[in-house]
């Protein structure tokens, strides 16, 4: 590596700590000396203020029941409505793993469509032809940071009388323009929304941490419940729940971090928008798609190489550049969710992706976090010219 190579992250957690560390450190501090580990007021301080966030207000309230990770999040959503073994539930196949996992751990049926070309977003119209007398969920992915087309998809479903569950696991903060013209947050339009609090998300904690929102209050019990051994009142059980806790020091740290957020996706956007002018002009690269109604949030700047069908070769080339220069990037996803080994006995075999499949071979995505400086960007964007010139 040249002298003159920044050290670089794909995310820089430490570096976004040592800005507020005195604040931080003081509120892990009153935890550990308050005693109260588990369920203290730092939970539910932060649960309120994160509710008031995300647009909370008394004629169109916003719930929000912390639990112990994203996962944890969307399978207590999924447990929380009722369903029953063999619904189910229309999701993409180029998401992370937890989106499916827990459909197939509740005994439902993934049913995994394609996603839109641009927005890599669930395709709505791939959902419309997926929908059966069983399908009683959807459930899209709001993508590196950006809504799925909301406004469709709340159509299909009312149209058939299904129930949306939002994964904005990556897009906390990111915003949907309705019909009406108001935007509404990510996870706050489905019946029920769930995010992450893995410390690489936009809302980061120091551990692991998730949440779920609803507008509906008895959904909102119903989740509390479930999060806590179905139980309201202490060794009573009404209903099979799990433990799935939001620890207070996590809590704390998010309480900190929380003011920081319109910030931090701020300062996401404008590395994204410089990466733009960077690369923007490369005929091997597609820039990230910027749906009209939708703020991105760029959990991941992803970029797109070559052109469609093409194989592998030409990003496996840049990944390998990159990675002999020291330069961090991210493959999300590499392999589709239908084919990876603990979904080959689906019930029914999904069909042709192509547009997945596409994906898992020519994504790519760059460093992007809060603390980027545009040296370092001008070094990643040089690299990225360089090795894609060297491609033969
Ligand atoms: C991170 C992530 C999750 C899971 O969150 P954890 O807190 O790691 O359990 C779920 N879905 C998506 C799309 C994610 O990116």
């Amino acid at each position: 590596m040249a002298d003159d190579s920044p050290t670089l992250h794909m995310v820089d957690v430490r570096g976004q700590y040592a800005r507020i560390q005195s604040e931080i450190d003081k509120a892990v501090l009153d935890v550990v000396q308050s005693g109260q580990f588990i369920n203290g007021p730092a939970v539910k301080n932060f649960t309120l203020a994160l509710g008031e966030w995300l647009g909370h207000t008394a004629a169109a309230p916003i719930h929000v029941v912390p639990c112990a990770n994203g996962t944890d999040a969307l399978m207590a959503a999924l447990m929380a409505l009722g369903l029953r073994p063999g619904d189910e539930v229309i999701t993409p196949s180029f998401t992370f793993i937890s989106t499916v996992e827990v459909i197939h751990l509740l005994r439902l049926t993934p049913v995994m469509v394609d996603v839109d070309p641009l927005s890599f977003t669930l395709d709505p119209d791939a959902v419309a032809n997926a929908v059966t007398p069983q399908t009683k969920v959807i459930m899209p992915v709001h993508l590196y940071g950006q809504c799925a087309d909301m406004t469709a998809l709340q159509a299909l479903a009312k149209q058939h009388g299904l129930t949306i569950v939002e994964d904005a696991a990556q897009a906390i903060g990111s915003t949907w323009q309705s019909p009406d013209e108001t935007w509404q947050s990510a996870g706050t339009m489905g019946t029920i929304g769930t995010t992450s609090f893995f410390p690489s998300k936009n809302l980061g904690a120091y551990g692991d941490g998730g949440a779920c929102f609803t507008r509906d209050a008895a959904l909102a019990k119903r989740l509390r419940m479930i999060c806590n051994h179905g139980s309201k009142q202490r060794y009573e059980h009404e209903i099979i729940g799990m433990n799935s806790r939001l620890d207070s020091i996590q809590a704390a740290i998010l309480g900190v971090k929380l003011p920081h957020l319109a910030d931090y996706n701020a300062a996401r956007r404008k590395a994204a928008d410089r990466y733009d002018a960077l690369l923007g002009d490369h005929p091997k690269i597609t820039l990230p798609y910027r749906h009209p109604r939708s703020r991105h949030v760029f959990h991941q700047y992803t970029i797109k190489l070559g052109a469609k069908g093409d194989g592998p070769g030409l990003r496996d080339h840049l990944a390998s550049q990159l990675q002999a220069q020291g330069i961090p990037f991210g493959i999300y996803y590499p392999k589709p969710i239908h084919h990876q080994e603990a979904f080959t006995d689906l019930p029914s075999r999904p069909p042709e992706l192509p547009v997945t499949e596409d994906l898992t071979n020519r994504v790519l995505s760059l460093p992007m976090h809060t603390e980027l400086t545009n040296d370092q960007q001008d070094y990643i964007a040089g690299a990225i010219r360089r090795a894609l010139a060297s491609y033969l």
